[in-house]
C-alpha cells in the first residue's frame, strides 16, 4: 500500500498522510458493470447475436452467453455474421436498409447519440415505422448493426435520389451523381413473389 508510485512521487509527507484512493475505481466498475449488463439485455431482447454483444459490451464472453441463455432460453447461435455488403443492394432490403440508416443518422444528428446507442434507437424507430405499415421487417438487429458498421467504415454510403429526393444506401464505389433509387425505378421483377410491392412506402 505504501509503494504507490504516484504518492511516492508527490513526496514522502503526502504518501504518509493521504490514503490511497482504492474505493473510487471499484465503485465505478460496479456501476459500469450494471450499465453494460443493461446494454447487453437490451441488445439480446432485440435479437443481437453473441458476436455483436462481444463487440459492443465490455463483459466477459461467459457472462454474455449466460445472459443470452437466460433471456432466450437457448444457447446463442453459432456461425459467422453476415459480412457481405451485397445483401443491402437488392431491391427490398435496400429500401429497408435506407430507412434504417436514415433513422440512425437522425439519431446521431438530432438525438446526439453515438455508436451502439444510435444503432439501438435507429433500430427501434425502424421497427416502429414497420409496425404502423404492417410490413415484415427485412433487417434483424444484427443485420442493422452490420449496416451501420459498413456505413461508418465508408463501405456503404447514402445517396440522394434525383426523383424522390430520398436518401438510399449505395456502395461506396457507386457513382453518386444522378442516382435514381429502386423505388422510383424498380427492376422489372421487383415485388413479384411477395404480397406487397411497395416496401418502405
Ligand atoms: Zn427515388
Amino acid at each position: 500500500m505504501d509503494t504507490n508510485p504516484v504518492a511516492a512521487a508527490g513526496g514522502p509527507d503526502a504518501a504518509a498522510s493521504r490514503p490511497v484512493p482504492v474505493a473510487a475505481p471499484a465503485r465505478k466498475s460496479v456501476l459500469h458493470d450494471m450499465e453494460q449488463t443493461r446494454l447487453a439485455i437490451e441488445m439480446i431482447r432485440l435479437g443481437a447475436r453473441l458476436q455483436v454483444l462481444e463487440a459492443e459490451v465490455s463483459l466477459p464472453r461467459e457472462r454474455l452467453t449466460r445472459l443470452y441463455k437466460e433471456l432466450c432460453g437457448a444457447s446463442p447461435p453459432k456461425g459467422m455474421l453476415p459480412f457481405s455488403t451485397d445483401w443491402f443492394m437488392s431491391w427490398r432490403p435496400n429500401a429497408h436498409a435506407s430507412m434504417l440508416l436514415g433513422a440512425y443518422c437522425f439519431m446521431v444528428r438530432a438525438g446526439l447519440l453515438d455508436g451502439i446507442r444510435a444503432t439501438l434507437a435507429g433500430f427501434r424507430m425502424y421497427r416502429e415505422h414497420l409496425s404502423t405499415t404492417g410490413e415484415a421487417a427485412q433487417l434483424s438487429f444484427t443485420r442493422a448493426w452490420m449496416l451501420v458498421r459498413f456505413y461508418e467504415r465508408g463501405m456503404l454510403q447514402l445517396a440522394r435520389c434525383q426523383c424522390c429526393r430520398g436518401e438510399f444506401v449505395v456502395c461506396a464505389h457507386h457513382a453518386r451523381q444522378r442516382y435514381t433509387c429502386g423505388l422510383c425505378l424498380p427492376p422489372a421483377r421487383a415485388g413479384t413473389g411477395r404480397k406487397s410491392g411497395r416496401p418502405g412506402a
